[in-house]
C-alpha cells in the first residue's frame, strides 16, 4: 500500500536529527544555519555619533540664520572628542563620536561656512541626525536566535561584533549512489542500450545547492554483490542517497540489500505521481533515501523527500518549503486518490502568479523539467482543475 504524502514527509523528517556543530570563519558561514543564540556583547551603535557629515551644536544654538564660531574637527575614528561650547560649532563626520554638550548635528547642506564661521539655515529639533548609543542593538540582546540563517544581514551583524569564528551546523555528508547495468559514467560514450549516469549529476548539484557535501559512489551494477559493496560504503554517510532499482522489476535490488545491511525500512511507495517507488529507511543515524531512476522522478523526489531533510539537518527552519499559491492557466485532468506534481512555468501577471504546464509530463520528459521553474502540487481527493483554479506550487529558483 502507498501511503499518502503528507505522512512520508512526516515519517521523515521525524527521523531527522540536527548534525553536531562546527567553528567556521565568518567568510564561510554564509548560507549556513547559527548553531546557538549569538547574544550582543556591547550595545550598537557603542556611542553616540553622528549621522551626517555636518556641524555639531547646542540645541539652543540650532537655529537659523545663527552664526556660530567653528571650535574643532572630530573625523570618523576620533576618539575622546572635546565639549562644543555656546555659541560655537564642531565640525563632524558621519559615524564620529558625538562631543559632549552636543544635541543636534546641522548637515552641511544646511549651513553656509565661511572661514572660522559658520551660518545655519534651518532650525532643528534636539536630537536630530544622532545616532544613539544602544538605538540598534542593546548589549546582551538575543540578535540571533540559534538557527537562524545567515544571509549577508547576519554576518554583517557577527561581523560587527567582532565574530571571526561562528558556530554553525555541519553539513551533511551526502553518498550518491546510481543503479542499473544500463549506466556508464560521464566521459564514457554509452554504447548500445546505455545511457550516461546523468542522475548522480543532478543529485550532487541539488545536495550542494542545499548546503549539503556530496560524493559520488559511481554505479552499482544489477548484482547483489555489486550493490553490497556499494551501499555498504554509503551507509558511512550522513545520508545515503540511490536512483533507480527502486520499483518492482526483478532486477530491482536496492531495498532488499539494504534491508540485508541493516536498514530499516520505514516506508515504500507514496501515492504520488512522478515518484511513486520512493523508499525511505534509516540506518542508526543515515537516512536512506531510494528515488526512483527516471531523471524527472529522481529531481522531484528530491525537491519534496530529500531536500527538507538536509534542511533540518542543518538546522534550517522550517524544513519543509513554503509553496506559494497560483493560478492555473490552463485545465488539468488526473486521477483522484493521489497527489500529482506538475512541472509548470511560473510567472507574475497583475500581482498575482500565474503558472501554466511546461510541456509533456510524461516522466520520460526531461525537457519540461529543464524548462520548468516550479512544481504545483495537485491535491490527492481531486480529479479535475480548471484554468483559473488556485493550486499550492513550490518555486524552484
Ligand atoms: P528504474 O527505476 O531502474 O526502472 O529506471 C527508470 C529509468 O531511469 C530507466 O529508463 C533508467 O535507464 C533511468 N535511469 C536509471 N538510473 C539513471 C541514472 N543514474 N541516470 C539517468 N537515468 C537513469
Ligand atoms: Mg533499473
Amino acid at each position: 500500500m502507498a501511503i499518502r504524502f503528507e505522512e512520508a514527509r512526516r515519517i521523515i523528517l521525524d527521523a531527522t536529527h540536527l548534525l553536531d556543530s562546527e567553528r567556521v570563519q565568518l567568510l564561510d558561514a554564509a548560507g549556513r544555519a547559527l548553531a546557538e543564540d549569538f547574544c550582543a556583547p556591547w550595545d550598537m551603535p557603542r556611542w553616540d555619533n553622528s549621522a551626517m557629515d555636518g556641524f555639531a551644536v547646542r540645541a539652543a544654538d540650532a537655529a537659523a540664520q545663527k552664526e556660530l564660531i567653528i571650535s574643532g574637527y572630530i573625523p570618523a575614528g576620533s576618539a575622546a572628542p572635546q565639549a562644543v561650547e555656546p555659541g560655537c560649532a564642531i565640525k563632524i563626520m558621519t559615524g564620529a563620536p558625538i562631543p559632549p554638550g552636543c544635541e543636534v548635528v546641522v548637515p552641511f547642506e544646511e549651513t553656509v561656512e565661511q572661514k572660522d564661521r559658520v551660518r545655519l539655515l534651518t532650525t532643528l529639533r534636539s536630537r536630530e541626525h544622532i545616532r544613539f548609543r544602544g538605538e540598534d542593538v542593546s548589549a546582551g540582546d538575543k540578535v540571533l536566535p540559534a538557527g537562524s540563517l545567515l544571509r549577508p544581514p547576519e554576518i554583517n551583524l557577527l561581523a560587527s561584533f567582532g565574530q571571526s569564528l561562528v558556530p554553525v551546523y555541519q553539513r551533511p555528508r551526502v553518498a550518491i549512489l546510481s543503479t542499473g547495468d544500463e549506466l556508464v559514467e560521464l566521459g564514457t560514450s554509452p554504447g548500445p542500450g546505455q545511457i550516461v549516469n546523468s542522475n548522480a549529476f543532478s543529485l550532487a548539484a541539488a545536495v550542494r545547492e542545499a548546503g549539503g557535501d556530496p560524493f559520488l559512489l559511481g554505479i552499482a551494477r544489477d548484482t547483489m554483490d555489486s550493490h553490497r559493496e556499494k551501499l555498504a560504503m554509503g551507509l558511512a554517510a550522513d545520508v545515503l542517497i540511490t536512483s533507480a532499482g527502486v520499483s518492482a522489476g526483478d532486477r530491482d535490488l536496492v531495498r532488499d540489500v539494504l534491508a540485508q545491511l541493516g536498514v530499516e525500512q520505514k516506508f515504500w511507495k507514496i501515492a504520488i505521481k512522478p515518484g511513486r517507488p520512493t523508499a525511505f529507511g534509516v540506518k542508526g543515524k543515515t537516512l536512506v533515501f531510494s528515488l526512483p531512476g527516471n531523471p524527472v522522478s529522481t529531481m522531484v523526489t528530491f525537491e519534496l523527500f530529500v531536500r527538507p531533510a538536509l534542511r533540518k539537518m542543518q538546522g534550517k527552519s522550517p524544513a519543509l518549503q513554503p509553496f506559494a499559491r497560483a493560478i492555473l492557466a490552463e485545465p488539468v485532468r488526473k486521477r483522484p486518490e493521489r497527489v500529482q506534481f506538475l512541472r509548470v512555468q511560473v510567472r507574475s501577471e497583475e500581482g498575482r502568479l500565474m503558472a501554466s504546464s511546461s510541456g509533456d509530463q510524461n516522466t520520460g520528459i526531461l525537457r519540461t523539467m529543464v524548462r520548468a521553474n516550479g512544481i504545483v502540487m495537485l491535491p490527492f481527493e481531486r480529479d479535475r482543475f480548471e484554468a483559473g483554479d488556485e493550486v499550492d506550487v513550490l518555486l524552484l529558483d
